[in-house]
Order: structure tokens, then sequence, then C-alpha cells
């Protein structure tokens, strides 16, 4: 069994304090709540939803860069959620990010070669310092860019040439898994095109694995295997990615599709247009019930009432709607 993540009902509160010289907690932000999935070796995982739906803290839990509040996290087989931070050294250099701003990834007083050297010796991955420099100007042309480079600044680069030295670095520690937290968004479309061009042949020389998140679903379409849909802090619908944009059954899922564009008209035809009205709900408040019902076109009486259970709609989909217990859907 190739899975190489594993998490299972993570849990990220945030706590809601109140009062200045005494606080008060008096309640929670459930930016994660109760999230559970597999991904496999070599495959991309995309984790799509509006902002605020916790993709974005669900990643960073996983990376413990934030500690979970509950649940496991299973990386290469070991639950990470609770190791201390020796314990988690080798998983930080197993599990890289590349994140979508890569001006304020980098060190603006730091040169390329030393932003790129400097995880090379922390991690004992080279044993000097020459070793470490040659290793940064190979990273360097693997991406793109040329030796000369590595005495220049963060400020000397556009910003693609920015976003490929934040991938050279997060790849200088030889990692299985890369997190790329919406990496092309800040960037011009020209330059988009190039940089999920070089995620695509990392990824195929070096066998990664991306757990790739983004509000892009096209892009989520032409890049990942598997997508998972989150809303207010859970998985709404899941499933291998032809699946979930051929098939979709989560109302909130169909509405995400009707708001991005797709090339084919076929399935223009066959897709019903469900408009969202409504900003989403506030994390504090959830709506009691199926979270998404104040703005679904579909609900039923029970969904004010209850939360839908995770349904296996086949051994590639799963949804958390009351739909699928309607026929035709
Ligand atoms: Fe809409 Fe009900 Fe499905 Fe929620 S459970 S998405 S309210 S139909």
């Amino acid at each position: 069994n190739d899975v190489i993540i594993r998490v299972q009902n993570l849990k990220k509160y945030f706590p809601i304090t109140k009062g200045f010289m005494i606080k008060k907690r008096v309640g929670d932000v459930k930016a994660v709540d109760n999230v559970s999935f597999e991904v496999r070796r070599k495959e991309t995982f995309a984790l799509v939803g509006e902002s605020g739906c916790g993709k974005t803290t669900t990643a960073r839990t996983m990376l413990r860069l934030i500690d979970p509040t509950d649940g496991k996290i299973e990386i290469l087989g070991t639950d990470i959620s609770h190791l201390n931070r020796r314990e988690l050294l080798p998983f930080r250099r197993k599990m890289q990010i590349v994140f979508q701003n890569p001006i304020g990834s980098l060190n603006p007083r730091m040169t390329i070669g030393q932003i790129l050297t400097e995880p090379l010796l922390f991690h004992k991955i080279v044993n000097s310092k020459q070793e470490a420099y040659d290793k940064a100007v190979e990273l360097l042309k693997m991406v793109g860019l040329k030796a000369y480079h590595m005495d220049r600044y963060p400020h000397q680069f556009s910003g693609g040439q920015k976003q490929r030295i934040a991938i050279a670095r997060a790849l200088s520690v030889d990692p299985e898994i890369v997190f790329l937290d919406e990496p092309t968004s800040a960037l011009d479309v020209s330059v988009q095109a190039q940089i999920i061009n070089l995620f695509m042949k990392f990824q195929e020389e070096l066998g990664l694995t991306y757990v790739f998140i983004s509000h892009d679903l096209s892009l989520v379409r032409f890049i990942s295997d598997k997508v998972a849909v989150m809303y207010l802090g859970r998985i709404v619908e899941m499933g291998d990615v032809d699946e979930i944009f051929d098939n979709p059954i989560h109302p909130y899922t169909k509405a995400l599709l009707s708001a991005s564009p797709i090339p084919d008209p076929k399935v223009e035809k066959k897709r019903k247009r469900i408009i969202l009205t409504g900003g989403v709900p506030s994390p504090i408040a959830r709506p009691n019930g199926c979270f998404f019902h104040p703005r679904c076109p579909y609900k039923m009486e029970k969904c004010e009432k209850e939360y839908p259970m995770m349904y296996n709609v086949s051994e590639n989909h799963q949804v958390s709607c009351y739909l699928v217990e309607k026929e035709g859907v």
C-alpha cells in the first residue's frame, strides 16, 4: 500500500477570547473540523474551496507549522501530530512548502547562494561549504537559472524567477512531499504555465507527492489526481479529479465549477449552473445542520437539522450531502 499521507479526524480550533486583563474563552473558530483523507505516493492531491474554508490551515497543521487540536497526521507511516521539535526534524526535511508569494518567503538580506546553501548545511545533506555551493548551483540550473545568480539578492529577480528560487530551496533537502499553497496566483499569467510545467517535470523526475492548495479549478483539473472540496472547515466532497469534475454531486462543488470556465462545451451543456448567493457564513457561528443550507438551492427539511454523513458514491467518490439519497442525482 502506497499511502504516504493519512490524515484522520484532524481538528484545528482557534479559541476566541473576550476581555483585556482577564481573558475569557467565548468560543472557537473551527478552522479545520474532522478532516480525513489519504494521499498516495506520486499523487497530486488538491484542497479547494473559497478563502477561509480551512484549506491552508489544514496544510499548515499537517506541516506542524501550527499544532493540531486533535486528530492524527500520519506521514510515511508515523503519526507526527505529537512529535516535539527534535523528533520533527526528519519530517521537516521530507515535507516542504512553496508559498503563494515568493517575495515574502525569501529573506531579502540573504543572497540566493545563502538561501540555497543554508538548508543543505542545516540538515547536514552536504559535508562542506564547497559541496553546498556546488549543489546549490546544480539546483539553480534545475529550475532554469544560472550559476552567476548565486551572488544576487531576491529583489533583483522577477516574480517568476523568485518562485523558481523558492522551488529550488524546497527541493534542496530531497523532500518526498511538497505542499504548493496557491503557488502561481501571485504571478503573471504568462509565467504561471512555466512554473506549473516545472512542478510537473519535478514530480515525474523525482517522484514527488504534491498537496496542492488552490481556488483555481481549471488548474486543479489539469494537474491533480484527487480533489477534496472544503467548506467551513470540513470536506464536503472528495474523489478522483475526473469523477468530481464530470459528476459533481454537492451543490457547493457544482457552484464552484459553475464559476470556473471549462473548455469542453459538451460538459458545459450537461452542467446545471448554480450561482452562489450570499457570502460564506462566519466560521464562529456556523449554521445548524448542513453548513451549506443557507446558500443551497436544493435544501430539504432535514438539511437544517442534522449534518449529513459522508456517503460513498463509488470507491473513488465521497460526498456529504443528502441529495445522494435521492435518485438520479
Ligand atoms: Fe444542500 Fe442539503 Fe445537500 Fe446541504 S445536505 S448541500 S443543504 S441538499
